[in-house]
């Protein structure tokens, strides 16, 4: 990167920490944000700026909100006796998309992986349970990917709601194995949440 001055040369430094970005696309994108019509630009780094400082996780699903509780969360129109657990909020908007749920969700931010340190604890299962029994939750989709650590981590909340009044569901396999919930197209996902089945545990 010599020969670049140093307000560039931090961009592009700033860009490549993103995930899939290399140095070449940095200095690309640097390239493209000097070009481009300068109140744009601005718009975009003040956009981030925004974005960074005002999103915060909503107090009950965890999913990302402007307010302590998220508009899912505090709407009147939702079935409050399903919760959909997810692992990413990316899951939650494409199940959002597909457009046929219409219960809660609950983020992990993640799925338990102990090569990774993540375990319950991370994943806020404790709150989860909780959440679960105070509000008299009758069913628990689990859509979490189907991946190793996503499965051990369906296995793993079944198991803690084993002998409660709750069904615990798990998503049909539409999805493709190793694939990702956030990438499923709306039919997909319709599909996959429409066969869900119950879990059962050996
Ligand atoms: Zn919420």
């Amino acid at each position: 990167m010599n020969g670049y001055p140093s307000g560039i040369k931090k961009v592009i430094e700033n860009l490549q920490k993103l995930p899939g970005i290399g140095v070449k696309t940095a200095e690309r994108l640097a390239m493209s944000l000097l070009r481009r019509n300068k109140k744009e630009s601005i718009s975009l780094a003040e956009s981030i700026k925004d974005m960074v400082e005002n999103i915060k996780y909503c107090s009950k699903c965890r999913n990302f909100s402007e307010t302590d509780i998220c508009d899912i969360c505090s709407s009147s129109s939702r079935d409050k006796e399903t919760i959909c657990v997810v692992e990413q909020p990316e899951d939650l908007f494409a199940i959002e998309r597909a457009g046929e749920y219409r219960g809660l969700y609950y983020v992990l931010h993640g799925s338990i992986s102990p090569i990774e340190g993540i375990g319950p604890e991370e994943l806020g299962m404790d709150f989860l349970v909780k959440r679960i029994k105070t509000e008299g939750i009758k069913e628990v989709i689990i859509a979490t990917d189907p991946d190793v650590s996503g499965e051990a981590t369906s296995i793993y909340i079944a198991r803690l709601l084993q002998g409660t009044d709750t069904t615990v569901t798990r998503i049909a396999l539409g999805i493709p194995a190793g694939g990702h919930i956030g990438y499923a197209d709306e039919i997909t996902m319709s599909k996959a949440l429409e066969g869900r089945r119950r879990i059962i545990l050996e």
